[in-house]
């Protein structure tokens, strides 16, 4: 009878424990999720910080800006369209491989026309300015591609009236604006000219 009684000592002992476990455990979870549920109020009170954004958002922006994404041209492209041209601040701006090849092509031409409907719709965009660059690797396979720098330049012109042509289809009421970027060479530094094409 001793044993049983130990036997019997030793499990409510054991039973014990694990619920003072449990309810330490569940205590911690009632910390945690009091903890996650102040952050996400937090969070929700967080926009208010930012308001001056969420105002500025409604004066909309004006254009769309659709480049390539090559990395090489990136900053002389965003240089050129916030200081050259004053938009800074009043695009949308879309850099894809290839710029205007995507719109070109028929497997790729409804899924960007598609997406760049949403930022014009949703923005109310009017003017839209599409860049095409020399040695475009993704779009053309780069200036090695072509005999001639001209029939280069001729090609990419070319194809950027193209696309011009497609989003005036699509979007009778944008304007386009098209610019090919070269690249030439000044005391040995790379220089970038943008050159609207008519
Ligand atoms: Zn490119």
């Amino acid at each position: 009878m001793p044993r049983a009684k130990n036997l019997l000592k030793e499990s409510v002992l054991s039973f014990s424990i694990m619920l003072i476990l449990l309810l330490i455990n569940f205590s911690k979870m009632h910390v945690i999720l009091a903890a996650d549920e102040a952050s996400n109020n937090n969070q929700l009170e967080k926009p208010a910080k930012y308001s001056k954004f969420f105002d500025e958002k409604k004066k909309w922006c004006d254009s769309l800006v659709i480049t390539c994404n090559d990395f090489r041209f990136n900053t002389a492209t965003q240089e050129f369209i916030n200081n050259r041209l004053g938009m800074k601040g009043t695009y949308d701006y879309i850099s894809i491989p290839g710029s205007i090849r995507n719109l070109l092509d028929r497997n790729t031409r409804d899924l960007v026309l598609n997406k760049f409907g949403v930022s014009v719709l949703l923005h109310h965009v009017k003017r839209v300015i599409i860049l095409g660059h020399q040695d475009c690797r993704i779009g053309y396979g780069g200036t090695k591609n072509f005999k001639e720098t001209l029939d280069e330049y001729k090609t990419v012109c070319k194809d950027l009236k193209k696309a011009r042509t497609r989003m005036g289809i699509r979007f009778p009421h944008l304007k386009v604006y098209l610019y090919y970027i070269a690249i030439l060479s000044e005391n040995h530094q790379r220089v970038y000219n943008f050159e609207q094409i008519m």
